[in-house]
């Protein structure tokens, strides 16, 4: 692993997150004070499970469900609304602030990507990875909330775009 990955949030004295009501969907988390870019600032946890449970999971919500998945690069998603943290509440945006990644050791984090202000709310790229078709209801499951000028109006990667292919080729 890279070192500069590492990650000291367990011997931080607080967080640096607060939770509360989001402007983008839902609660959100916000930005105690102003982070630093790189810094690592939350864990991803929950329940790591297949995709055809994530869907059921999703469909059993309705359509207008709130989920909190995460994609791991062996194609399992962690549900963060099962045994997860604060880190669940954390937003996609189409253009956030942060980014999660995933260490070799399967955890995953979430870093700032920028310096981010005092109450800023949190976001990053789902970049969710569904292979089968994106139907409507697939869809309706993902729409994304963000409300940026680039947001593309789903949590999910488009199946066709060289990202896609990267994050496949990188799972294998
Ligand atoms: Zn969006």
């Amino acid at each position: 692993m890279n070192t500069s990955l590492a990650c000291a949030i367990d011997d931080a004295p607080a967080p640096l997150y607060i939770v509360k009501t989001s402007t983008i969907h839902g609660t959100g988390i916000f930005a105690r004070s102003t982070i630093a870019p790189g810094t690592c600032i939350v864990e991803y946890q929950g329940e790591r499970i297949q995709w055809e449970q994530a869907l059921d999971r999703a469909d059993a919500k309705g359509p207008l469900n709130h989920t909190y998945f995460f994609s791991l690069n062996d194609g399992r998603i962690i549900d963060g609304g099962k045994d997860g943290n604060a880190a669940r509440f954390i937003n996609h945006s189409c253009e956030p602030n942060c980014e999660a990644m995933e260490h070799d050791d399967g955890r995953v984090y979430i870093y700032a990507l920028q310096e981010i202000e005092a109450g800023e709310e949190l976001s990053y790229d789902y970049a969710l990875i569904y292979e089968e078709r994106h139907t409507p209801a697939v869809k309706r499951a993902f729409a994304c909330y963000c409300g940026a000028s680039a947001c593309n109006g789903s949590m999910l990667m488009p199946k066709r775009s060289a990202r896609y292919r990267a994050q496949k080729a990188l799972a294998k």
